[in-house]
């Protein structure tokens, strides 16, 4: 039997003021960001006014400190259990002593960020797209967090990002197409310092596509204010990826502010994070990305965890990655299938990685696999069969030659 914390929830319930209900907070605080930011749970003693800590959970958080903070904003703290430690929100934000367990596979910067930045705070990877880095705070802390080393202020690295240099380099690189913003998370700038780095992406020409990368609407919906959604709205093509890993955080706040940011066109996609004990679970997923659906999220990429520091008990195998899309993929809607991806320890950028659908190829047809497992037979065209066909790709003989010519 799973425990109840981990039974998928298809109904968008609000949580408030849950814990804060003796505190008689008044709705305008409690729907003010800056009053939730102002509240965030930052403190062992502010987590044990609410819940029941296991040994593990209150090491953990008396050693947090010093590599990844903790803060929790009301609104997502009230999605916690109060005496189950493997609920599966309190595993994503509340420090536990594994963390400081040392793995020799683990790093501080587990995608080679920092050697792909031409300009501090500028990773360029791709050909055509930059990642930016404009904040170095959340709103709440992931504990498998890919950027602790530079996020929340308390690791011994600093995010110095320039910007004037950066712009520069942007104008420069006429090659680059995409600029997508992340940090920490820009949605925590003011609607002010925000505009005036949208604006200025915007006055070059050859930056055709903007994203933002947000857990905002997540841990923060009250952010998400008509006023910022109005401002969002004069960037256009402006994009979003939200980040959501369990359907309990789906919240009605959540779906609302969800929908303020689609009313305004900005399209939404939903990168999640395949993590232990919170979504590595094909029921639980499922409900997760039928409710994101239903939020007019189309879910993008699942990733497997990084070999970020201290991860090891959130991590799971890529068998359950797999196992996870076969579940969905044919089941259900095809827009609720997310692409899985390994980001590429060291820094090769996304792979993605698939259940095996292509049993066989080779110069007369293909054969195939379905979601149910019955195989079919697509043969080749004729003008397709007479020529001289390079290799036999066999999936399961094939040997791999990078340098062999084709
Ligand atoms: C993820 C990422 C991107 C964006 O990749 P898409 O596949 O286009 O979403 C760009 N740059 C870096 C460094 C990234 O990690």
């Amino acid at each position: 039997m799973q425990p109840a914390s981990l039974l998928p929830e298809k109904a968008f319930r609000s949580h408030a003021p849950g814990y804060w209900e003796k505190k008689n907070v008044s709705p305008e605080d409690w729907n003010s960001h800056m009053w939730q930011m102002r509240n965030r749970v930052t403190t062992l003693a502010g987590l044990e006014e609410h819940l029941v800590l296991s040994d593990e959970e209150r090491a953990g958080v008396l050693l947090s400190g010093n590599k990844l903070a903790m803060a929790i904003t009301p609104h997502y703290f009230n999605l916690i259990h109060p005496t189950d430690p493997d609920c599966p929100i309190r595993r994503q934000v509340v420090p536990r002593i594994e963390e400081t367990w040392d793995d020799p596979e683990e790093m501080s910067d587990p995608c080679g960020e920092d050697s792909h930045m031409p300009v501090p705070g500028l990773v360029h990877r791709y050909p055509d797209r930059v990642l930016f880095l404009v904040f170095d705070r959340c709103a709440s802390y992931c504990r498998y967090c890919t950027r602790s080393r530079v996020v929340s202020g308390v690791g011994d690295q600093k995010l110095d990002t320039e910007f004037e240099a950066a712009f520069k380099y942007l104008e420069q690189h006429t090659e680059i197409r995409d600029v997508l913003l992340s940090g920490g998370d820009a949605l925590l700038l003011s609607d002010r310092r925000l505009e005036s780095i949208l604006s200025r992406l915007r006055s070059i020409p050859h930056i055709e596509f903007v994203r933002i990368g947000s857990r905002v609407p997540i841990f923060l919906p009250q952010r998400i204010t008509p006023a910022l959604c109005e401002m969002l709205a004069k960037y256009h093509p402006l994009w979003m990826s939200v980040h959501v890993n369990h359907p309990r955080e789906l919240t009605i706040e959540v779906k609302e502010a969800l929908e303020r940011l689609s009313n305004h066109g900005i399209p939404l996609g939903n990168q999640s994070v395949l993590l232990r004990g919170v979504n590595d679970d094909a029921q639980v997923m499922k409900s997760l990305v039928h409710k994101l659906l239903m939020s007019r999220v189309r879910p993008y990429y699942l990733y497997q965890c990084d070999l970020i520091e201290g991860s090891s008990h959130l991590r799971t195998s890529v068998a359950k990655g797999i196992e996870i899309i076969e579940a969905l993929r044919g089941h259900t809607t095809g827009y609720a299938v997310p692409q899985y991806v390994i980001d590429a320890p060291g820094g090769g950028g996304k792979v993605p990685v698939n259940p095996d659908y292509l049993l066989m190829k080779d110069e007369q047809r293909t054969l195939i696999r379905n979601y149910e497992g019955k195989v079919y037979e697509y043969p080749e065209p004729e003008s397709a069969k007479k020529r001289e066909l390079p290799a036999m790709v066999n999936r399961f003989s094939m040997v791999w030659e990078p340098s062999a010519k084709w």
